[in-house]
């Protein structure tokens, strides 16, 4: 098994911003994160299969956080203007997502056997998400579901772990991790 410096190594390879180990202690789904899900003010919410109500009560959520011992929270920033419907920051959450796939590959043939990758955001890989026709997910094995997702406070966490969690016009700080 890869020892985090590894993996934070690896990371930098693929181009993620910043990564460093933290415990998945720390993930803690919150009925406060999924009541902002339901507000649906992004418009994802029972319209994409990252989304709640799709990926499982907080319960279940808690149950599959539990199952690692080891994470590492990552970041990719690039800049972006950050308004809606802008292609150019689609681009970079797909890119983040793709990044994750990878080091969910890497680590699972250096020896991990279970491996959970959480990129940010709304699934993206397919132009709209099929869930908005009651059809099946396209690519069932390379969706996954983000923190925000999860019910996870993702700007406290950054806090508590002494990373930026500012909001800036002209640059997109995406947040996910990798658990194994
Ligand atoms: S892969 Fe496509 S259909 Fe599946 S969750 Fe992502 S956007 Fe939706």
């Amino acid at each position: 098994m890869l020892s985090p410096e590894e993996i934070i190594e690896y990371s930098k390879r693929l181009g993620i911003s910043f990564a460093r180990a933290f415990p998945p202690g720390l993930l803690i789904p919150q009925e406060r994160v999924r009541g902002y899900c339901r507000e649906n003010k992004c418009g994802s919410y029972n319209r994409n299969y990252s989304c709640p109500p799709s990926i499982g009560t907080l319960e279940e959520i808690r149950e599959r956080l539990g199952q690692f011992q080891q994470g590492i929270i990552l970041q990719y920033s690039q800049p972006a203007v950050i308004e809606k419907g802008n292609r150019e920051l689609q681009k970079t959450k797909i890119d983040f997502h793709l990044k994750i796939l990878k080091l969910e590959e890497f680590l699972k043939k250096t020896g991990a056997e279970n491996v959970m990758g959480m990129p940010g955001g709304s699934c993206g890989l397919c132009r709209t998400c099929r869930a908005v026709e009651s059809r099946p997910c396209r690519h069932p094995g390379r969706m996954r579901f983000s923190l925000e997702a999860a019910g996870i406070d993702v700007l406290g966490l950054l806090a508590q772990l002494g990373m930026d969690n500012r909001f800036y016009p002209d640059k997109i700080n995406w947040t996910g991790c990798v658990l194994y």
